[in-house]
């Protein structure tokens, strides 16, 4: 799939109606989505990679992994209207994920590649920290995710914890239209990377 092609699909699985931003529902720009998983095409190939979606939303990067062939996709989430809206999706794009409600802090199926953009912290202090915990213990292989810029530290110094081996830490353009009431503006830009993470040690 051209990655054009794959960004169109991408637009059309809907952002949350009525985003909580106690949970951070920020949904991922479809741009900064394809460049994510085309990072996991190119780095790890996903066609038939079991992949697993942390914070899944309404399933853009979950869709998204399926179309690209991987396959079983599972996504994590933990608030059921979301589910909902990415269950649809998902059948409308002609794909088979399995769409879980869970906290993903009780998750614990292994799967090859870990994709997510979780929350990144900036409502609930360390929000992020289960997420990045279930990435590392679940992936075989690779965890690809955004996270703030301001995270940095705390991620390479986790990679290392975990024997992680971070390939790529990239600055990606993160433009996204006013989403919360306590946003003042009508459009946020946030400093966001893009991480590629190998978890996989070599034999
Ligand atoms: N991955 C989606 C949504 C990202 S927003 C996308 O790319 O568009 C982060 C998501 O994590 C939200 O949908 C939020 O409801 C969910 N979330 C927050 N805390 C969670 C938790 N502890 N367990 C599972 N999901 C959680």
């Amino acid at each position: 799939m051209r990655r054009s092609e794959l960004v169109r699909s991408l637009s059309r699985v809907p952002f949350p109606e009525d985003p909580r931003a106690d949970l951070e529902q920020v949904g991922t720009p479809a741009e900064a989505a394809a460049e994510l998983l085309f990072a996991a095409v190119r780095l790890d190939g996903l066609d038939g990679r079991s992949v697993l979606d942390l914070g899944a939303g309404t399933g853009r990067l979950a869709v998204g992994a399926a179309l690209l062939g991987a396959n079983p996709v599972v996504g994590v989430e933990v608030d059921p209207a979301l589910v909902r809206i990415a269950r649809a999706a998902a059948e409308r794009a002609g794909v088979a994920v399995k769409f879980v409600v869970a906290d993903v802090a009780a998750y614990d199926r292994p799967t090859d590649v870990v994709v997510m953009n979780p929350p990144f912290g900036a409502q609930r202090r360390h929000a992020d920290r289960p997420f990045w915990d279930r990435a590392f213990a679940l992936a075989r292989r690779s965890v690809h995710a955004f996270a703030l810029a301001d995270s940095r530290t705390f991620i390479a110094s986790r990679a290392v914890a975990r024997n992680a081996q971070v390939l790529e830490t990239q600055p990606v353009a993160w433009d996204l239209p006013r989403t919360f009431p306590h946003h003042t503006r009508r459009r946020v830009t946030l400093a966001v990377d893009r991480w590629a993470l190998r978890t996989e040690t070599a034999p």
